[in-house]
């Protein structure tokens, strides 16, 4: 039936390919982080950077920016996944969800603490009302599956309908603009539990971080953060 509706055609290129995410000539134009990267934040370090030796980036040096334990991404937020994930959002291409979700489980971090609930990243309801979905928690499903862990959806509300995050290219305007925005409504969920927030894309963290500083401040016992993507043009 499926078949009927998606034929077996790649979702990105359209050549006719038989499986779940995109075909291995698309795959191979996705850039996955598996190099070094900072222990806390997840910004991959090039080989040539002298902050590759602390294990730390400047940024999580300073011990200020971040108040979850780790983050990681599977990808460069470019090239065609950046296309894709567009066309998924903002296009209502709702069955890109699939091949997206393939790809964030196929290129999973392995370096996390163990996980006991992932927490998709809320839209306000102005916007959930507007795109009818939430791409977060449709990318997270699949990944709680693999988890073998419950995904919830209504652990945290967006109560402030913020200006989109992208624009805004100043690092400490983004943090403003999300500064409260996120409540846990549903404390008893989260109290001593590891938590995974997820997102589809890291920028400057702003997001994740604020997320993650209300389930902290919950009682959460820790707090971790993926993204499918993480931009490297901030
Ligand atoms: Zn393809
Ligand atoms: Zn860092």
């Amino acid at each position: 039936m499926l078949e009927l509706v998606f034929p077996d055609l790649c979702p990105c290129c359209k050549s006719p390919f038989k499986g779940r995410g995109f075909c291995s000539k698309c795959l191979e134009d996705i850039r996955f982080i598996r190099g070094s990267v900072c222990l806390k934040c997840g910004v991959p370090f090039n080989s040539h950077s002298q902050t590759a030796s602390h294990h730390l980036c400047g940024l999580c040096l300073s011990g200020k920016e971040f108040c979850f334990h780790r983050a990681r991404s599977v990808a460069v937020y470019d090239g065609m996944l950046k296309e894709m994930l567009h066309k998924f959002k903002y296009n209502g291409r709702l069955n890109l969800g699939e091949p997206l979700s393939q790809v964030f489980v196929e290129g999973f971090p392995s370096d996390f603490e163990p996980v006991d609930l992932v927490v998709p990243v809320p839209l306000h309801l102005n916007k959930l009302r507007k795109r009818e979905y939430n791409q977060s928690l449709i990318l997270g499903v699949k990944v709680a599956r693999f988890l073998g862990v419950c995904i919830d959806p209504f652990v945290i509300k967006r109560e402030v309908d913020t200006k989109p995050q992208f624009e805004i290219t100043n690092r400490s305007e983004r943090l403003k603009n999300v500064r409260n925005a996120f409540r846990v409504v549903n404390t008893k969920k989260v109290k001593d539990k590891s938590v995974l927030v997820l997102d589809d894309v890291f920028t400057t963290g702003s997001t994740s971080n604020e997320c993650s500083r209300v389930l902290l401040d919950a009682g959460a016992s820790c707090v971790q953060v993926v993204t499918l993507m993480r931009s490297l043009s901030d």
